[in-house]
């Protein structure tokens, strides 16, 4: 099957569940307050619910302590999330079970390439495993087909849709992306695995997140679409630089927030996101400076993709 799959715009009377989906690397920074509040935003200007999910999959990755210090800046933030905190360390058996029926479907085949062979290819996997099958005792990783599916099932060979922020993107299933690993050779599942299994199960219909993962939103949506259900819209944020052009993310040590500081981080967080506070709220609390952001969330304004610094 070919051509794009442009996605219907959802109904406006369809429910809104937005989330914050944060992995326990280390304690909340500008950037990921930065998505913490643009997800908390977009999900209360549109009368919706937002969810926090602890994304603790990857142990030799996580900082003891870290989640908690992360919930424990949100609610310092004012960021109060909606029902409870999912987990996704306590959910292996579920990531089990679907990766179990993909594999009855076709749909999911093991991979022992090395890492010196998916090195040599640079980023997209080529099938290799699916015409070479690993012999049953070497320590294995599970793919799952995004092209050439078998009998019954189809996707089209480039995504579209329209990103809430950047605007309307295609991406190709079998080039750009390629099999995706769905469970590790260290036996830990994948993200990609993880975040589309969990997103359907808690109804999340609204992804707002940083521009970093712009680039595997379409494979993403493709699972979706192999599952039978209908994909969420996007809207992926501009990353927080550092002044050497570096994305401020906690594996390049970006400093924790000070939360005592808190209504001073969120007002720079506003205006990173091209929100425009009147200045006589410079010195509210948080709660007035988010009843205020929500009453006047924009979207449009918040610029794309751009070299945008945190400011001083
Ligand atoms: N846990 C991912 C991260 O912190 C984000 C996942 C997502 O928002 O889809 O980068
Ligand atoms: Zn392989």
């Amino acid at each position: 099957m070919t051509g794009i799959l442009l996605q219907p715009p959802p109904p406006a009377s369809a429910s809104y569940i937005g989330r914050f989906a944060p992995s326990p690397s280390g304690p909340l920074h500008f950037g990921s307050l930065v998505t913490a509040l643009a997800s908390y935003l977009d999900a209360k200007a549109h009368q919706g619910r937002w969810l926090v999910r602890m994304e603790d999959l990857d142990p030799p990755r996580e900082q003891p302590g870290a989640a908690d210090s992360i919930l424990r800046s949100l609610d310092t933030h004012g960021l109060h999330w909606d029902g409870e905190v999912l987990y996704q360390s306590q959910r292996v058996d579920v990531y089990q079970a679907q990766l179990d029926t993909l594999i009855q479907a076709g749909l999911a085949y093991p991979c022992n390439c090395s890492r010196q062979r998916l090195q040599n290819l640079g980023g997209s996997y080529d099938g290799h495993c699916r015409l070479h099958p690993p012999a049953s005792h070497t320590a294995i990783a599970w793919r799952l087909k995004l092209y050439d599916l078998p009998y019954g099932f189809a996707l089209p060979e480039t995504i579209g849709f329209t990103d809430v922020i950047q605007g309307v993107q295609a991406q190709g299933l079998r080039i750009a992306a390629g099999d995706q690993i769905l469970k590790r050779r260290d036996g830990f599942y994948a993200y990609q695995l993880a975040v589309v299994v969990d997103d359907i199960a808690q109804g999340i219909t609204h992804i707002i997140r940083g521009a970093d993962l712009l680039a595997v939103t379409g494979r993403q949506i493709a699972f979706f679409l192999l599952l039978g259900q209908p994909a969420p819209t996007f809207g992926h944020l501009p990353l927080a630089l550092q002044p050497n052009g570096q994305k401020l993310s906690k594996q390049n040590q970006a400093p924790a927030l000070v939360d005592t500081q808190a209504a001073q981080n969120l007002w720079q967080a506003l205006h990173f996101l091209g929100q425009n506070p009147p200045v006589d709220l410079r010195t509210s609390h948080c709660e007035e400076l988010l009843s205020w952001a929500v009453a006047h969330w924009q979207r449009t304004a918040i610029h794309g993709l751009g070299h945008c610094h945190k400011p001083e």
